[in-house]
């Protein structure tokens, strides 16, 4: 089974791989604007352990908004429903960081996707506690998903990014304003940053998300890592709202639910199948790997992996 995959992996790999030079880096994190625009990767994780991989598969790129499914997934694990007090569930049609909706919707984010819904989901994580707190726990998490201790927070990329962030502050204030953080807007969004710059490869991240594929039991390990009623939630949060204003686009090309990162990142969940991560930086308008959607989409076409199929 696995030969067969990854044959379809090569095959949507060199297919994608022409598309290349498309795509604009994201370029107002600095250190984002440095990543060679030509990187592609992909690896798909499956439950036995194993893993077929192409290009780039192995090497460390910055997870970016990848992140905030993950965030999520603690979320819920340590706070229940109650998440659903500071974030909604509605796609927003608007791009990543807008903050149009925030004033008419009373500081409550559409959804934990966006970039205001993360950064009050990672603001009720802190939960009274530290920021430094939270972002070791949130790595220790990530090093767990990915069964690999060597997955890091890239601290030049979170300084970057904390040193360019006049809009995400924008947010978080205005959210402040409306008592929807419970922490000071500072200590929110330096852990929002640190977990924005976690660096992961298609290998690891595939990995790390291979528990969403499997109603929320690590499928390698055995481990029930959330309920299965949460798993259910958060791909359906994905598929709805994982692309920030080309969700509908996305769902209706590649079929999975899946999370972009403006690093050029991309998981997409197959339930009961694997996990997917493709990596190439150049972004369309709304902030999704070019060229990883087209591999993402090539493949899932010809292995039949929809859950449309
Ligand atoms: N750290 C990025 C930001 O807050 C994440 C956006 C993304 O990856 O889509 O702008």
């Amino acid at each position: 089974m696995s030969d067969e995959i990854q044959q379809h992996v090569d095959k949507a790999y060199a297919y994608a791989k022409t598309f290349c030079d498309e795509g604009h880096v994201a370029d107002y994190i600095p250190a984002l604007a440095e990543v060679d625009p030509l990187k592609f990767g992909m690896a798909v994780a499956l439950p036995n352990g194993d893993y077929c991989c192409a290009g780039d598969g192995d090497e460390a790129f910055s997870i970016q908004s990848v992140s905030k499914v993950f965030t999520l997934a603690l979320a819920l694990k340590c706070l229940d429903d109650t998440i659903w007090d500071a974030v909604g569930r509605e796609p927003s049609g608007s791009s990543f960081n807008s903050i149009v909706q925030l004033e008419t919707e009373c500081g409550k984010p559409r959804n934990p996707l966006i970039n205001a819904g993360a950064i009050a989901t990672t603001d009720r994580l802190i939960n009274g506690g530290s920021a430094e707190d939270v972002v070791a726990q949130i790595l220790t998490f990530m090093q767990q998903r990915a069964a690999d201790p060597t997955v890091y927070i890239d601290d030049r990329v979170a300084t970057s990014e904390a040193g360019s962030g006049a809009r995400n502050r924008s947010l978080a204030h205005f959210m402040s304003a409306f008592g929807n953080l419970k922490h000071p807007v500072e200590t929110s969004l330096s852990a929002y940053f640190c977990q924005c710059a976690l660096a992961m490869s298609c290998r690891q991240l595939a990995r790390a998300g291979l528990f969403l594929a499997f109603g929320g039991k690590d499928p390698v390990s055995g481990e029930r890592v959330i309920s299965a009623e949460h798993c259910r939630q958060i791909n359906a949060v994905m598929l709805a709202c994982g692309h920030y204003d080309n969700s509908g686009e996305f769902a209706f090309r590649v079929g999975m639910p899946g999370k972009s990162g403006v690093g050029g990142g991309i998981l997409t969940i197959a339930p009961g199948r694997g996990a997917i991560a493709v990596w190439s930086p150049g972004l369309n308008q709304a902030g999704t790997s070019f060229v990883g959607s087209i591999a993402l989409e090539h493949f899932t076409r010809a292995i039949g992996w929809s859950i449309f199929e």
